[in-house]
């Protein structure tokens, strides 16, 4: 081979060694801006705002969280985590204040993949978000307050949305309420929900998750019902403007297995008016699952993390799963046991003897009921 040709042979090596790198750099990071525009969607309430609910959107968003799930992957469903009441204060603050992030190690522990690609994680949080934890006076005998590094650390990379309608979120009075909602933001949490027997601007917010438009309405009933009408018109808004329309409700009698009339009736009214899911929690242990017009409620999930430690049913709670996609929605029952505050999955017998309580509790066809004892619902 003559210089020529080889001063040709390793040109052309060269440039074409240059074309490829330079292909698999573009692809990449085109990738990247994908996963980054698709992770972004939910923590920073980039949401569509309606008439009848403008989400508190700050312009201060710096802080917000980036790439909670890496792992997703486009054409997937999109994956749905729900559990309990949260409460970050009194004896939980008191032990795990340190570091609440330690609050989620059992689950981590007994499954590593547990919270993977899930693209939307949320909870009940049943207490204000205040600066330094702050509690305003008056102080009353059940009085939450958590502070943004409680809720951060907590939450960590997992949860990405808290429903704040419940009977706690006024503790720290109308500011308090402001302020959770800021200190959220800040935290590039997602958040709706009014407080107690209120419906208006804070009941809905429709967010992107995994492209499934999801309406997230946040209700409390537990010392008032909500105006119907006003609420009618964020139903008819909420299912005008979104594919799946979700509702986390806190009602119920504390310590009641099983749903009351009234509940039932509530459940089918908002099912009836164009709800998909209801999510319930406040009674502190777990009430049945019902299933209306092919639609699912659960009643309460039981609490997730809390400080009642005084009976084995407060300690007992199960996180709903959900795979959406246009075909079908698969729902997926996960028992779990806590010991002081820290929840861990429940395994085999432990997992079928749950389940198998949760059947007895919810109302339904033998059917229906051998879905639940399976842990996975999915006749739709
Ligand atoms: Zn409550």
């Amino acid at each position: 081979m003559n210089s020529l040709s080889k001063k040709i042979l390793i040109t052309t090596f060269i440039i074409s060694s240059f074309l490829v790198g330079l292909f698999f750099v573009i692809k990449n990071a085109s990738k990247s801006a994908l996963t980054l525009q698709r992770n972004v969607s939910v923590p920073d309430n980039t949401i569509e705002t309606s008439k009848t609910a403008v989400s508190e959107i700050t312009d201060d968003k710096k802080d917000i969280k980036q790439n909670p799930f890496p792992e997703n992957v486009d054409n997937q469903p999109a994956r749905f985590l729900f559990f309990g009441d949260v409460m970050l204060d009194r004896h939980i603050k008191e032990r795990y204040g340190k570091d609440f992030a330690v609050l989620l190690n059992k689950l981590k522990e007994t499954d590593a993949d547990f919270f993977k690609g899930y693209d939307l994680v949320a909870a009940n949080l049943e207490g204000a978000v205040m600066e330094g934890g702050a509690h305003y006076p008056p102080v009353n005998a059940y009085d939450f307050s958590f502070s943004p590094e409680s809720v951060r650390d907590f939450s960590g990379d997992i949860f990405n949305f808290f429903n704040i309608a419940n009977n706690h979120i006024l503790d720290q009075g109308q500011a308090g309420f402001l302020e959770t909602g800021k200190n959220l933001d800040k935290l590039g949490i997602g958040y709706s929900g009014c407080p107690d027997g209120k419906v208006g601007e804070c009941t809905l917010k429709i967010i992107d998750v995994a492209d499934v438009k999801t309406a997230m309405i946040g209700l409390s009933i537990v010392f008032q019902n909500v105006p119907k009408e006003e609420l009618k018109k964020i139903l008819v808004n909420a299912e005008a403007e979104s594919d799946f329309v979700i509702v986390n409700i806190h009602w119920g009698t504390e310590y009641g297995h099983v749903a009351g009339k009234s509940q039932v009736e509530f459940a089918h009214y908002l099912i009836d008016n164009g709800v998909d899911l209801i999510i319930g929690h406040h009674p502190h242990v777990i009430q049945g699952i019902e299933k209306y017009q092919d639609k699912l409620i659960f009643y309460s999930l039981g609490n997730f993390i809390f400080d009642q430690y005084f009976s084995p049913d407060t300690q007992e709670g199960f996180g709903v799963g959900v795979d959406y996609d246009l075909e079908k929605i698969t729902y997926e029952l996960i028992p779990y046991q806590s010991k002081i505050g820290i929840p861990d999955l429940l395994q085999k017998d432990a997992k079928a003897a749950l389940l198998k309580k949760i059947a007895d509790w919810s109302d339904g066809d033998e059917g229906f009921k051998d879905e639940i004892r399976a842990g996975e619902i999915k006749n739709f």
